[in-house]
């Protein structure tokens, strides 16, 4: 049977993707070889890396000459938590950051062996349960550091603050789900995992001015100008997870960009936390505003905790999978990502209502 992958990563590539990457592992496009044991520095993969970069761009709508570069790096987002504030934040400079959530809260502690870190806001207290407003970024901070969807706690920034110095955004769970403004951001960072490609790649959208402006020796691959300078090649690149992220970004400008997906993920959402409002067994968790297009977080309404087990048993049978929330909320976690069909959804939603008809 057909699955229905709402896991949070890794999680759901389109199955065209899966199946053209499947062949490049084979054969890849006839060459008698596997792209896996092809040279990096070969015609082949550098067509496709170039060509990822390049979608990345086109994607984003980054004009040519800005000062922008597309960067492949491997640690995850988890390593660009140091990286941001090694390469950026001077020991005496200071840098603001949101706490809206885990990923938030790792990105705080590890920039603070690198320079003085002032949390803006927080909603911690809440469970993460919203994005806090209403903070002041202090001008004299060296950039503004943000986490636009929040995976584990099911928020999102619906608009991005107006900032006097250059924001720093973790875009890992929503990368390319929306159409942004790139030129708001000094740096943007994401695993490849949650909704470009596989595991073993983090994109990096740099603008150069942002670099070369700290006093402290920088390691070589831990340099964002090491990986502008050699296009992202001093060393062996992940060149597999590239690969299908470079597939999955000529998916999505088939299918009409950032524009289209926004337009298709808002009608997702749309399905799914109309279904947890009017259904009286479930009960969004996060505040209605800030709710992710991405993750939608739902638990057992009051008085009906006991069925929870129940029900993740029913959806499991119907193919559906990933839906367990994760452990610092509980309940259920409905990851949407781009390559998530709305058919999907509308399992998800019938088996709700259907639930809902026979336990309420
Ligand atoms: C998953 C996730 C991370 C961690 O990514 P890794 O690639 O596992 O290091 C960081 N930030 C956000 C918002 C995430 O969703």
């Amino acid at each position: 049977m057909k699955k229905h992958n709402f896991s949070a990563g890794p999680a759901i590539l389109p199955a065209t993707v899966l199946k053209e990457a499947a062949k490049g592992v084979l054969n890849y496009q006839g060459s008698g070889l596997s792209l896996l044991e092809m040279s990096h520095r070969g015609p082949e993969f550098t067509a496709i890396i170039e060509e990822a970069s390049a979608l990345v761009e086109e994607l984003l709508e980054i004009p040519p000459n800005s000062g922008y570069h597309v960067l492949w790096l491997t640690g995850g987002a988890s390593t660009q938590f140091f990286m941001v504030p090694m390469n950026l934040l001077d020991s005496t400079q200071m840098a603001a950051y949101v706490d809206t959530g885990t990923w938030a809260n790792k990105a705080i502690k590890e920039a603070k062996a690198f320079g003085q870190i002032e949390v803006l806001a927080s909603s911690k207290e809440q469970n993460y349960t919203f994005i806090p407003k209403g903070w002041k970024v202090p001008k004299n901070a060296r950039y503004l550091h943000l986490t636009s969807n929040n995976t584990i706690f099911g928020t999102q920034y619906q608009r991005f603050p107006k900032s006097p110095v250059p924001i720093v955004c973790d875009m890992s769970s929503d990368f390319l789900s929306r159409p942004i403004d790139v030129s708001a951001f000094g740096l943007i960072y994401a695993g490849a995992q949650k909704n470009l490609g596989p595991a073993g790649v983090t994109v990096v959208i740099v603008r150069e001015d942002m670099l070369g402006q700290v006093n402290r020796h920088l390691p070589t691959m831990l340099d964002y100008r090491t990986f502008i300078k050699e296009k992202s090649l001093y060393n062996t690149p992940p060149v597999f997870p590239i690969y299908v992220s470079m597939l999955t970004l000529r998916w999505l400008k088939k299918l009409g960009g950032t524009k289209v997906i926004h337009r298709r993920n808002k009608a997702k959402a749309k399905l799914l936390y109309d279904e947890v409002d009017a259904n009286p067994l479930f009960v969004g968790t996060a505040a209605k505003e800030d709710r992710s297009l991405m993750n939608a977080c739902f638990v057992m309404a009051p008085g009906y905790e006991a069925l929870e087990k129940e029900f993740l048993k029913e959806a499991e049978a119907n193919g559906i999978v990933g839906l367990k929330g994760h452990r610092s909320v509980g309940g259920f976690r409905a990851s949407m990502y781009n390559a998530l069909p709305k058919s999907s959804v509308q399992v998800l939603v019938d088996l709700m209502r259907d639930f809902a008809r026979r336990k309420g």
